[in-house]
């Protein structure tokens, strides 16, 4: 009998999401009056529509397809030239960040690169990731072999964590010990928060004294609405030999249905063989990408370039400001309600403590059973995450209203 991948079965079985839609599912066929009113501020999809721009032209470049002078079969494995270089210039060259166009390498979403990148880093690597934080770090690790089995608390042996709480103000500071990957992401999922540019510069001072890579994901970098606050790992100086940017058209284009996404790889990112040989790691990802992908189709492409004409622009900051402003009417709500709330500024994320004490479960359920409102406990995250919980801002308006109201119900 074939072996199958043991990795998997250290993965903790009651993954957040599932277990979320049970509680709901079960509450709603026993309460089917409640089941009605309920609304969902829970899972960080978008909810609005696809922004005009977008959808001509993908319309097009499907057409394109239909016609034989126009047909075009394989694309590039990394992304075609159009999108490299629109997105080099008008994300990072416009901004005065030194980004080759064949550092740019397209993908079907970010979450997928997240887990990809880990083909081409070693197995012996320690990993550091933030906690809480988006839990797809962490497992893509497990699934890999790099961490030991789980603990009670939901975290993995041999992974090390990096606390994010309300004293640091859930910015974790480099650790004190050798680490080798560091994740990190800004503005936060769950918890809102952004980084300063002195805290990322410490960063990536603690990568450049270490040799060791940052993984920076700014899947929320077009959330940000503070000036000071960088939209970039490379607008860091020395970030261009030391970190990995993962950006997504999902969360400013409403693209989590559509997948599109891209990598930053710098060229003049090096790691080193078993050896001790230092390699440059970009020929490695365009090796991966040439190998395993034939890239993202034609059409996606034309629509994640739209994202950056002029309409496309407009329309994005529409859509972003929509979410914005959701943030703005809950987190006053929550703040009115006595919720020590956190995020929600630079980010489509309220992370709050929970009342009363409450695990972040419990206050799961008194907001679905008094509020009908289903949130994201924040133990999901991670184990620091406990006593917490988020409200997500991707919402209609009306919704968001809605919530606003029965917040003030929470006593
Ligand atoms: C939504 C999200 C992404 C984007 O994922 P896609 O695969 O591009 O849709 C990446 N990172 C974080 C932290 C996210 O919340």
């Amino acid at each position: 009998m074939a072996y199958l991948n043991e990795n998997y079965l250290k993965l903790q079985a009651g993954y957040l999401f599932p277990e979320v839609a049970r509680r709901v599912r079960e509450f709603c066929g026993a309460n089917p009056e409640a089941a009605k009113r309920l609304i969902r501020c829970g899972i960080g999809d978008v909810t609005e529509p696809l922004p005009r721009a977008a959808i001509e032209v993908m319309k097009r470049a499907v057409e394109e397809l239909g016609r034989p002078e126009t047909f075009r079969g394989y694309g590039p494995e990394q992304g075609y030239e159009f999108l490299r270089s629109t997105i080099a210039q008008r994300d990072y060259r416009d901004r005065k960040v030194d980004i080759a166009d064949d550092e740019i390498f397209i993908s079907d979403g970010s979450k997928c690169d997240c887990g990809y990148i880990l083909d081409i880093l070693g197995d012996r690597n320690k990993v550091a990731v933030p906690d809480p934080v988006y839990p797809v770090y962490v497992d893509t690790n497990v699934m890999a072999g790099h961490s030991g089995p789980s603990r009670k608390d939901g975290s993995y042996e041999g992974i090390a964590y990096l606390p994010c709480t309300a004293e640091n103000q859930f910015v974790p500071e480099p650790p004190n010990e050798h680490v080798d990957l560091v994740y990190l992401c800004f503005p936060n999922n769950p918890t809102g928060a952004v980084a300063s540019r002195e805290q990322l510069a410490r960063w990536v001072e603690y990568a450049r004294a270490h040799e060791a890579i940052l993984l920076f994901d700014a899947a929320y970098e077009a959330y940000i609405s503070d000036p000071e606050i960088p939209h970039s790992i490379f607008e860091i100086p020395g970030a261009r030999e030391c970190a990995i940017e993962f950006r997504s058209f999902s969360k400013n284009g409403g693209f989590t249905g559509v997948r599109c996404g891209f990598t930053v790889m710098p060229k003049s990112l090096v790691a080193r063989t078993e050896s001790g040989r230092r390699m440059a790691l970009h020929a490695l990802w365009y090796r991966r990408w040439s190998t395993k992908a034939n890239g993202v189709s034609y059409p996606v492409q034309r629509g994640a370039e739209a994202l950056y004409s002029s309409a496309g622009r407009k329309q994005v900051r529409a859509l972003i400001d929509h979410y914005m402003t959701n943030a703005k009417i809950l987190r006053a709500a929550a703040v009115d309600a006595g919720l020590e709330v956190f995020g929600g500024t630079n980010a489509p994320y309220i992370w709050s403590k929970t009342l009363d004490g409450l695990t972040s479960w419990q206050m799961f359920d008194r907001m679905l059973g008094d509020l009908n409102v289903v949130i994201t406990p924040g133990n999901g995250f991670g184990a620091q995450g406990e006593g917490y919980f988020r409200i997500s801002a991707f919402n209609s308006r009306e919704n968001a209203e809605e919530v606003a109201r029965r917040l003030k119900k929470l006593h």
